[in-house]
């Protein structure tokens, strides 16, 4: 005798998803993205916010060490093409 499939389980909540900002202008939601950085070689990577303003550094370019640095996420307007941009915090990197 074959048994009954089991009851399909609740749906869980998604979980929170960022909701995109609104353009303050056209009052549309802004598409997310994020702003491109080219290193050695050409490797694609996405671009960071850094603590403080820029230092040059002889073997690096920039100096980094000991600064904050989060992932930028970049959210632009289909209309009218502004761009808005944040760089939260990550939950771990609580300080
Ligand atoms: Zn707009």
């Amino acid at each position: 005798m074959s048994t009954a499939p089991p009851p399909a389980p609740a749906p869980e909540p998604t979980p929170a998803a960022p909701a995109a900002p609104l353009c303050a202008a056209c009052r549309v939601p802004l598409q997310r993205g994020f702003m491109l950085d080219l290193g050695y070689n050409d490797q694609a990577r996405a671009a960071e916010w850094v603590e403080g303003a820029p230092q040059p550094s002889f073997w690096r370019g920039l100096q980094l060490d000991g600064r904050l640095r989060l992932p930028v996420q970049s959210w632009r307007c289909p209309a009218c093409g502004l761009l808005a941009q944040y760089a939260h915090t990550p939950p771990a990197e609580a300080r």
